[in-house]
């Protein structure tokens, strides 16, 4: 039994937590905002089996300059942010190439092939199984056109395992009829699902392991360095804590302590934003993704939260107005029966230029596990991520670690 640190109390740091204390470990968390507050905290809120497909792909180099430049485009880019990006970005054109990008969804299909057992023992408990709502994701396109554009990805996902149904508007219509008429194709994809609540399920999930002896410190972790035997943490107070290993879950915010591990990890940010519609859950049955305007509509516990858009800009807290309006009056034209929004939400999204994530052991001390960089799919690899750092901590490679070839996620790899 070790004594384990984990910075960041996000999906990733609560889901490597119930591993861990699986195998019996005792976990301390850090996160000065709590439980569920970085990402985790708006996102649509979708177990997304079928999400192999970066955002780095062949399409990009055809599509990127009229999504730059077109305003009712999901894709954005905070002009005054571009000096600082351009290595990010001059990878992330790099990992576009259909070679990187077939690499790239393969390592997330491996991951994702196993996502759903990696939330087995984080959902044992009926309190967390309540948040569940076991119904599959609607993609749709308001354009023969687009969806066309969209066969060769099908196609790789069909490839890569993951199964679907090919619909037409009019069984579009039958399966969610309050959307609007304007949906030509759509996919249904298989075994997907979502909370009703991913803040409560993450914040029931903290409850249930501090019931078993996690401990939560409101602290922000600045410093990390090598200890006899171990891992020493500094915090925002001043204080020095010595653990056996040491997780770094700290989502988009991960590059500086990895840094300091002695791994130059080029991490940057995927903005995101929400618009809640209070009360209007019974409009739909599941959620509902407009392909071409990069959003989910989610039904929750409070209302519909409508979800997404990608805005290269760095961590300024300034929201983009257009694409808060860009969400609403979407969400209307494909649901008219709603009203106005009650809330938004902006988001950082830790993002890689190749798309996955990074999992591993750091570079300059074997006993600091990377759990970070999940891009748009942190919510669905949580748990199989938190099974791999069990894992790595106990020098187990019989259950995942035979299975995935863990090079893919290294954090060396760029
Ligand atoms: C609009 C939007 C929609 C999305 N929809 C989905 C979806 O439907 N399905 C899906 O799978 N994924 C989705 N995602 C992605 C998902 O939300 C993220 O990948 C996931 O939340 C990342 O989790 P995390 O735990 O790594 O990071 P976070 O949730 O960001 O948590 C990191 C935590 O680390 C803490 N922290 C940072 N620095 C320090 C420090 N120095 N010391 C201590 N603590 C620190 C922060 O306070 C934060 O709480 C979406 C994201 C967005 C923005």
């Amino acid at each position: 039994m070790a004594d384990v640190g984990i910075v960041g109390a996000g999906f990733i740091g609560l889901a490597s937590a119930g591993w861990l204390m699986r195998d019996g470990h005792r976990v301390t968390l850090f996160d000065p905002s709590g439980v569920a507050q970085g990402a985790s905290f708006g996102n649509a809120g979708t177990f997304a089996p079928y999400g192999c497909i970066p955002v780095n792909n062949p399409s990009v180099f055809r599509d990127l300059p009229r999504f730059l430049l077109s305003n009712t485009s999901p894709f954005r880019m905070r002009w005054g942010y571009l000096p600082h990006l351009l290595p990010w970005l001059a990878r992330f054109m790099l990992s576009s190439t259909q070679r990187r990008y077939e690499a790239s969804a393969g390592a997330l299909a491996a991951l994702l092939a196993q996502a759903q057992a990696g939330y087995a023992p984080l959902l044992e408990e009926p309190e967390l199984a309540k948040f569940v709502r076991p119904r599959e994701c609607l993609y749709l396109y308001s354009s023969g056109a687009s969806f066309d554009a969209s066969r060769a990805s099908l196609d790789l996902r069909e490839q890569l395992g993951v199964s679907f149904e090919v619909l037409r508007g009019e069984d579009v219509r039958e399966l969610e009829p309050s959307l609007a008429p304007i949906f030509e194709r759509a996919v249904l994809f298989s075994n997907s699902w979502h909370f009703s609540d991913p803040q409560a399920y993450l914040r029931t999930l903290h409850d249930t392991l501090a019931a078993r002896g996690l401990k939560l410190e409101r602290k922000s972790v600045n410093g990390i360095s090598s200890a006899p035997d171990g891992v020493a943490l500094t915090t925002d107070d001043g204080m020095s804590r010595h653990f056996d290993h040491v997780v770094i879950a700290t989502g988009a915010r991960s590059a500086k302590l990895a840094e300091q591990c002695g791994d130059r990890v080029p991490l940057d940010t995927e903005r995101g934003y929400h618009v809640r519609y209070r009360g209007a859950s019974q409009l739909i049955s599941r959620p509902c993704g407009w392909a071409e305007r990069g959003f989910y509509m989610t039904p929750m516990e409070d209302g519909i939260r409508v979800a997404g858009t990608v805005e290269l800009g760095g961590f300024t807290e300034t929201r983009n107005r257009s694409l808060i309006d860009l969400l609403t009056f979407s969400s209307k034209r494909a649901l008219p029966g709603l009203q106005q929004p009650d809330s938004t939400w902006l988001g950082f999204r830790p993002s890689l230029p190749d798309g996955v994530p990074v999992l591993g052991r750091a570079s300059g001390n074997e006993r600091v596990i990377y759990a970070f960089g999940h891009q748009h799919l942190g919510l669905t690899l949580a748990g199989v991520t938190g099974r791999i750092v069990a894992d790595l901590v106990a020098r187990r490679d019989s259950s995942t670690g035979a299975l995935l070839d863990l090079s893919r996620y290294a954090p060396t790899r760029f």
